[in-house]
């Protein structure tokens, strides 16, 4: 099956004419059709652009061209515009919703002629960990359909899992592309705030929200963040740095590496097989030769609750548009105040309700400084943390998440718990660095396990570096569930 292929073996065999984009793409669009009716990764399938686009990218082949990832199919997750093709935000009120134009990063790989296969499942603007939050149903986890299959981009971690994609795009504000890596049991990376290009990404937490990548291997998602890495005017907090190959920085060797092991991530609370596993995969990269230390973020108590007054309230201000107004369905009442309750009332889920409601609530005048500003002067604190730890290592090692998969419906009353998902994740994206999800093992249950690896802002290629070596030694990301 050419859907067992990694991308990068795809890659080759495109290249070799051992097989064409065309036949990739039917067997991807033939698994979907099999297996999705179980997982429901998918909210669209853009089968017919995507059987065109694979022709294209053919006949370019046969002209010469030779670009990386010409012919290779991948899933979108749905808060990413594409032009034409229906984009929610797993939320009501975008039902119908055709963008005007496609963002950038989706657009760089359209130019390089991807293969959309369809756009994935995610909670309701990105607000949650489960994907139960979405406005269209629940994702199954490919391991155990049983279970969530994490959250935000639920649907293009269980895409690439249950091979209906070679790879995927997620977005992560404080998680959302990690710890449903983690769920999955596929590869993750968030990159440094500033690496990639928001416009077009519909907005959570503007200064949290990064676009990242899935991969079944850490050389994959090299190959798709180096495609979507750059500058762009468009987005005035994308950064105009040069981008590195970061495949060609693939050497599998860490000797020497200094890896930092922060006592604050092996808590109470945390599932003891999750902890063990880190433990061996920590152990591991002794025996790669890298130099392990034990530090100190002290501030990581209090990335939860800031993360928990930030993101909601830049989300109250960025969610604020959709009124029926310019977008979406209309729940039109006559009068403009009506209309705009109705519309928003029915429109958006319980989870978005509960976040603009705390959102406009930390910003309001008498109580901004008391949690607004207050949350701001901490954040400062947990990035001076990562500062002054990587003065002393060059990556920090933890879990991706306390837990593996939990059930579907388990967390869904219990906002807190559910929020605790991500403890791990969230402290990354208030600091503004680099952190990936690789997979490392397996709990008694046979539910995948992922081990974090954060790096400075802009050192990915440290990051997917180690990752690789890792990866490299180990078998656990060839690991597949069976369907
Ligand atoms: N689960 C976290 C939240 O609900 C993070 C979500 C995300 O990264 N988009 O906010």
């Amino acid at each position: 099956m050419l859907t067992d292929l990694t991308l990068t073996d795809a890659q080759e065999k495109l290249r070799s004419g051992a097989i064409t984009s065309v036949e990739l793409t039917q067997q991807h669009l033939e698994r979907i059709q099999t297996i999705d009716p179980d997982v429901k990764a998918y909210l669209t399938l853009t089968e017919n652009q995507a059987l065109a686009a694979a022709d294209q990218a053919d006949q370019r082949r046969q002209q010469g061209d030779d670009t990386p990832l010409l012919g290779i199919p991948l899933a979108i997750k749905d808060v990413l515009m594409t032009k034409a093709v229906q984009t929610t935000c797993g939320s009501r009120i975008l039902e119908g919703f055709l963008p005007p134009y496609t963002g950038t990063a989706v657009q760089n790989l359209f130019d390089m002629g991807v293969v959309m296969l369809g756009k994935t499942n995610v909670d309701e603007f990105a607000m949650g960990s489960s994907t139960e939050n979405s406005g269209y149903g629940v994702t199954h986890n490919p391991w155990d359909l049983d279970r969530v299959p994490g959250g935000s981009s639920g649907g293009s971690a269980a895409a690439v899992a249950a091979h209906m994609a070679l790879g995927a795009l997620g977005t992560d504000t404080g998680g959302s592309v990690r710890q449903p890596g983690s769920f999955c049991g596929v590869c993750a990376l968030k990159p440094s705030y500033g690496r990639v290009s928001r416009y077009g990404l519909i907005a959570f937490a503007s200064s949290l929200d990064q676009i990242g990548v899935f991969g079944r291997t850490v050389e994959d998602m090299a190959v798709l963040l180096g495609a979507i890495a750059g500058h762009d005017p468009r987005d005035s907090t994308s950064m105009d740095l040069p981008v590195p190959d970061y495949r060609a920085g693939l050497t599998g060797d860490v000797h020497g590496l200094r890896v930092g092991v922060p006592k604050e991530y092996f808590i109470e609370g945390i599932q003891p097989e999750v902890e063990q596993t880190i433990r061996a995969a920590i152990d591991q990269f002794v025996t790669l030769g890298a130099d392990i230390r034990e530090i100190t973020l002290p501030h990581t108590d209090y990335a939860l609750p800031t993360y928990y007054l930030i993101a909601p309230a830049e989300a109250s201000a960025n969610l604020a548009r959709f009124d029926g107004v310019r977008y979406g369905p209309r729940q039109s009442q006559g009068a403009m105040w009506p209309t705009y309750k109705a519309t928003r009332g029915q429109g958006f889920g319980a989870e978005v309700k509960r976040r603009i409601m705390l959102g406009t609530y930390a910003l309001s005048a008498g109580y901004y400084d008391a949690y607004y500003l207050k949350a701001q002067k901490v954040r400062t604190l947990i990035r001076q943390d990562f500062d002054r730890a990587f003065e002393a290592v060059d990556i920090i090692l933890s879990p991706t998440a306390p837990t593996t998969a939990f059930r579907i419906g388990e967390k869904v009353d219990d906002p807190l718990q559910m929020y605790l998902s991500d403890v791990f994740t969230l402290p990354a994206n208030l600091a503004g660095i680099v952190g990936a999800s690789i997979p490392c093992g397996f709990d008694r249950a046979g539910l995948p396990i992922g081990l974090q690896i954060m790096g400075p802002a802009f050192d990915e290629p440290t990051v997917l570096r180690a990752a690789h070596a890792y990866q490299h030694a180990t078998d656990w990301h060839t690991r597949r569930p069976t369907l």
